[in-house]
């Protein structure tokens, strides 16, 4: 579904994505893990385009990702990304940012994008929630929102960079949860993510990253057992 083939950026003389070879079939769930710096979020945004790569090729369900123009603007909306920070529209209430791309970019009309919009907040938890604004809501609340909100757009891809590092404890499961009910649905999924229990119970690969090279591409099991790179070791007797 994801096909990332000799990928190459620099950041002037920063080479941040070395040669990167990875592939996410459909309905699996690949989880990138990876020290700060190593290239995560450049991937995931080299993935929709949103950062230019220098060489190489990726390709989202077969189709190779155009550079600009119409065609990337309808590639893009197959990829449904959400980040650490939610980027919802402030002055819109919830369900008016779950419906806007629908609307705007798919040209639904309002009755059916509210309908699909009430639809999704349902099944993200959320429905009551529905006529606030986004700062009336806790920050679970806005990321399942924002969930929300690229799942309108019926992505074949959902991309997710950290998307709960920025909230307080208490507040990650019921985002991770929502994610894993995503990932039981067949969403094909990359997720970076520091949560490794959220690694190890959905993910179907990991992927490790350092210093933009993808060092490990194993299961979770192998991965958390026997990693086989010192940098792994590393990194897993930092965090675990
Ligand atoms: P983190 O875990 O901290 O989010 P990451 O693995 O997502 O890290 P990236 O954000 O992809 O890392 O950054 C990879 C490298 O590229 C880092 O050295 C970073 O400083 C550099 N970098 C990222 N964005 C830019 C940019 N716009 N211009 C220059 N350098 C950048
Ligand atoms: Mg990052």
């Amino acid at each position: 579904m994801i096909k990332a083939a000799g990928v190459n950026k620099f950041f002037g003389d920063l080479h941040v994505l070395k040669d990167i070879n990875l592939e996410v079939p459909r309905g699996q769930v690949v989880v990138v893990l990876g020290p700060s710096g190593s290239g995560k979020s450049t991937l995931c945004r080299a993935i929709n385009r949103l950062e230019p790569i220098n060489s190489g090729e990726i390709s989202v369900d077969g189709q190779p990702l155009p550079a600009e123009g119409k065609a990337l603007a309808a590639l893009r909306a197959e990829v449904g990304m959400v980040f650490q920070s939610f980027n919802l529209f402030a002055h819109k209430t919830i369900v008016e940012n779950v419906m806007l791309a629908p609307v705007k970019v798919r040209k639904l009309g309002q009755d059916e994008a509210r309908r699909t919009a009430m639809e999704l907040l349902e099944r993200v938890g959320i429905a009551n929630q529905a006529q606030k604004y986004p700062a009336q809501l806790s920050g679970g609340q806005q990321q399942r929102a924002a969930i929300a909100r690229a799942l309108a757009m019926k992505p074949k891809v959902m991309l997710f960079d950290e998307p709960t590092s920025a909230l307080d404890p208490e507040m990650v499961q019921e985002v991770l949860d929502t994610m894993t009910g995503l990932a039981k649905d067949g969403m094909t999924m990359l997720v970076v993510t520091h949560e490794m229990g959220f690694a190890r119970r959905a993910a179907n690969r990991v992927v490790f990253m350092s210093d933009g090279e993808i060092v490990e591409d194993a299961s979770p099991d192998e991965f958390f057992t026997k990693p086989k790179s010192d940098r792994a070791k590393d990194f897993l007797g930092k965090i675990l």
